[in-house]
């Protein structure tokens, strides 16, 4: 069978790989592979510029590693915790809760927060309805848990504050814990969460794995294995239906028409490629909104600076989203978060900007977001990295990075799942349609792979 993939991300890549006994062409509009996977080469080793980490708990994705034959993993220190900036002061990441969610006092919040928090008022909650993090959080505990706290969390992983994103679709053991305890009645956000956290293994702490040499050890394996024809610097503009399968506007038009096609790019891109061959799809996905991020990776000649302020033994810094005067939204302290990254020479440390909604951070110059960063991380931490010397830096902005996945987005990618499926030879897949995560993305990819050729 003669497949066209069009997107070289990890999910285009997956498929390519799943459907190696068939004739497999991917199309991408880049000039490398990988997507939103990039790992760039530091002087002393390679470094990751857009995700760094899997969730290690997915079996399923570790097991689909170990059949590439990738079986090196790294593993975070657990030793040293994450802190959060918040009220102008560096704070331990509160153990417990969910996401940042508490079902207890934290020491993060007003006094009147926290007897909130005590004192909850049950609500009435729909088994299967849905709402966003924010709101949910603000009506039964209030602004600060939501501002100081959850949005922090939230926004490392997504890039939007807790008010842009569903709790089915980003907190989904939240909403299973609420609809269990609506079958009693009404319902608290904090037994909710106690409820997670009484059913919670005692192995699930560990979460986090990562590839030493980086995700291109992953996107590289990928596609060496697939076989596939990789085409580079193909911008596809769309995809027509004729007597003989799908015309790819965009493709070599050397290689003539093909018997499927799998759209694996983010879902402002699907919804343009698909009107021609399923205009009912592409109607549906055309409302998803995508949020930009900004990531500087910077390697300091030491994380202790002339003065003797030191970088803290933390592996990241999130920063609360309602703090004043400052542009980064999270510091990941590599050196200190990966042993393998650890061991090299200097010290690296990247800053991460941007959320849903406010893209003028992406946007700004090179030299600005840099300045910001060091500003940033000194205001933080005391450590002034201009003073100690920087031996590179590496500026990677990533616009659309991540799909929003609000209250209407799980009812939006059924919907456009149910428009696809009625179009036999047609399959879409990417971060926007089975969750953001390395993992989850290539259980999608997967998944579609496989209707592709039923
Ligand atoms: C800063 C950042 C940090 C992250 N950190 C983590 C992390 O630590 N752990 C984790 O699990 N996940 C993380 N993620 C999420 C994860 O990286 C992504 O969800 C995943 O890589 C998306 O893969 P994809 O293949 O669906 O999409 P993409 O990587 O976006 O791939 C789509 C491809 O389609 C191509 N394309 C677009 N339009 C066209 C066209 N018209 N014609 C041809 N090609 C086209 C694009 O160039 C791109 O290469 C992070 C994401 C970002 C942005």
């Amino acid at each position: 069978m003669k497949i066209a993939i069009i997107g070289a991300g990890v999910a285009g890549l997956t498929a390519a790989y799943e459907l190696r006994d068939h004739e497999v062409y991917v199309f991408e509009a880049a000039g490398r592979i990988g997507g939103k996977l990039h790992t760039v080469p530091f002087n002393d080793g390679p470094m990751d510029m857009g995700a760094e980490a899997f969730i290690a708990r997915r079996t399923d994705a570790v097991a689909f590693f170990e059949e590439l034959g990738l079986t090196d993993f790294a593993r975070p220190n657990r030793e040293l915790r994450p802190r959060i900036y918040s009220g102008g002061e560096l704070h331990f990441l509160p153990k417990g809760g969910m996401m940042g969610i508490p079902s207890q006092p934290i020491d993060l919040v007003s006094d009147e927060t926290n007897a909130r928090i005590e004192n909850e008022q049950p609500f009435e909650w729909t088994p299967g309805q849905d709402v966003s993090v924010g709101k949910l959080i603000r009506q039964q505990y209030g602004d600060d848990v939501v501002d100081h706290v959850v949005s922090a969390l939230l926004g490392g992983v997504y890039s939007c504050t807790a008010d842009d994103l569903g709790v089915r679709a980003t907190v989904p053991q939240l909403a299973d814990a609420l609809d269990t305890l609506a079958a009693e009645g009404p319902v608290t956000l904090s037994a909710a969460i106690t409820h997670i956290e009484s059913n919670r293994s005692p192995a699930e702490g560990s979460v986090f794995a990562a590839f030493p040499g980086g995700y291109a050890t992953l996107y590289e394996t990928l596609a060496e294995k697939s076989g596939a024809e990789i085409h580079l610097d193909t911008f596809i503009s769309g995809v027509t239906k004729t007597d003989a399968g799908f015309k790819v506007a965009g493709a070599p038009a050397e290689l003539g028409e093909f018997d499927r096609v799998l759209f694996a790019t983010p879902a402002p891109t699907t919804a343009r490629l698909l009107p021609k061959v399923a205009p009912k799809a592409a109607d549906a996905l055309k409302s998803v909104k995508l949020a930009s991020s900004a990531v500087v990776g910077f390697n300091f000649a030491s994380n202790v600076d002339p003065e003797g302020n030191k970088i803290p033994d933390a592996t990241g810094i999130l920063i609360a989203a309602d703090e004043p005067d400052l542009h980064a939204k999270a510091f990941t302290i590599s050196s200190n978060k990966w042993p393998h990254i650890g061991e090299r020479p200097g010290f690296i440390v990247r800053a991460s900007f941007g959320r849903y909604g406010d893209d003028a951070l992406v946007r700004a110059e090179e030299d600005d977001l840099v300045d910001y960063a060091l500003d940033d991380l000194q205001k933080i931490t005391g450590f002034d990295g201009r003073a100690t010397g920087v031996n590179e830096i590496y500026t990677q902005r990533w616009f659309g990075g991540l799909p929003r996945y609000d209250e209407t987005h799980l009812a939006t990618v059924e919907a456009t799942r149910a428009a696809i499926a009625e179009v036999p030879g047609l399959d879409v897949t990417g971060a926007w349609a089975g969750g953001v995560g390395v993992p989850a993305v290539i259980a999608d990819s997967r998944a579609a792979a496989a209707r592709l050729i039923q």
